[in-house]
């Protein structure tokens, strides 16, 4: 399952951008970090556990509209795939 490149602070609800590192950290399932285990927050200064950002505790959740358009492309995929196998 994807996980979304961006969380919240948990401190200031700040929304920031995950590092390519902690995004790739994510899709490998979230359990280890390499580096620093804490991450200053830019915009409140506070220390956010880098563990909880890579496994997603903190991810901004994935506005209604995107859940949609998800649903969308994998029905197309789906309905392409049953098309290609009965067309050949
Ligand atoms: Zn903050």
């Amino acid at each position: 399952m994807k996980k979304s490149a961006k969380f919240r602070c948990p401190h200031c609800q700040t929304i920031l951008t995950k590092c390519e590192m902690d995004q790739v950290l994510g899709e490998a399932g979230g359990f280890m970090v390499f580096g620093p285990s804490v991450e200053t927050c830019p915009a409140c200064g506070n220390p956010i556990d880098r563990l909880s950002i890579v496994n997603g505790k903190y991810d901004v959740k994935k506005s209604l509209f995107e859940s949609i358009m998800e649903v969308v492309v994998i029905v197309a995929f789906l309905g392409f795939l049953a098309w290609l196998l009965s067309h050949c």
